[in-house]
């Protein structure tokens, strides 16, 4: 099995790397994985699961509810970027990665300073109001008590994030098939790819080298050329 240091040839050589990455690309940042020890799937104390507690209908039935459940987990307002964000961010400037896709909502790769983040999941940052549409910042939400309400018409502002039960935002995952399409290099971390239909998007990979960083199997592992089970911010941080 090919390692680290031919890894850093092949970046070296890549001209259109695109990375893949999920919940453990932000633990180094401090953010808990959703479904790994210490996440949002073990924390128990409550009476549904986390999966009803974020899904559309419990926001429409429940909103007071799951605006005190989605603060209180969705929402990491002091996380920094870590070595993992700011190495993917670099190859960008240098003109050696396309995109960066990610299943995670909370910004930190633009924070990183990445420009071409497609988020299949959408993003924290961004919350619109359900009836004007007003766009509203994260602090608005952060500073509402209770339920989140427009400051032009007073319905209830809800975060641009794909909740249970909704889609993925279509136009994101056709760019994100197509570059993962065009690629040379594919990276996947910190993720299991166990989520569909995202985990499917590595298929359209064509290109030479398939890479996985991730701690736990994938079951894309046998196609992978090298696999590394270390933390994804210590492996970026050292090529
Ligand atoms: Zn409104």
């Amino acid at each position: 099995m090919k390692q680290e240091h031919d890894l850093r040839t092949i970046i070296k050589e890549a001209k259109r790397i695109v990375f893949f990455g999920g919940a453990g690309v932000s633990k180094g940042s401090g953010i808990p994985d959703f479904r790994g020890t210490g996440g949002l799937y073990t924390q128990g104390g409550y009476s549904e699961s986390p999966e009803e507690m974020l899904s559309s209908t419990y926001l429409k039935r429940c909103p007071e509810k799951f605006f005190a459940y989605y603060k209180n987990h969705m929402l990491y307002p002091n996380a920094k970027p870590n070595a993992a964000h700011l190495t993917l961010a670099k190859w960008e400037r240098e003109g050696k990665l396309t995109s960066v896709i990610t299943q995670n909502v909370d910004g930190l790769h633009q924070m990183a300073g990445s420009k071409n983040v497609i988020e299949l999941h959408g993003s924290v940052l961004r919350n619109y109001c359900v009836s004007c549409g007003e766009v509203h910042p994260l602090s608005h939400i952060l500073e509402s008590d209770g339920i989140p309400r427009c400051r032009l018409c007073g319905a209830v502002v809800r975060p641009d994030v794909v909740l249970y039960g909704e889609n993925l935002d279509g136009a994101a995952f056709m760019q994100a098939q197509e570059d993962i399409a065009c690629a040379d290099v594919l990276i996947v971390g910190g993720t299991s790819l166990t989520v569909y239909p995202a985990a499917g998007l590595v298929q359209h990979f064509r290109g030479e080298h398939f890479i996985i960083i991730n701690q736990t199997r994938t079951p894309y592992d046998s196609y992978a050329e090298i696999i590394i089970r270390e933390p994804i911010e210590d492996v970026l941080a050292g090529l």
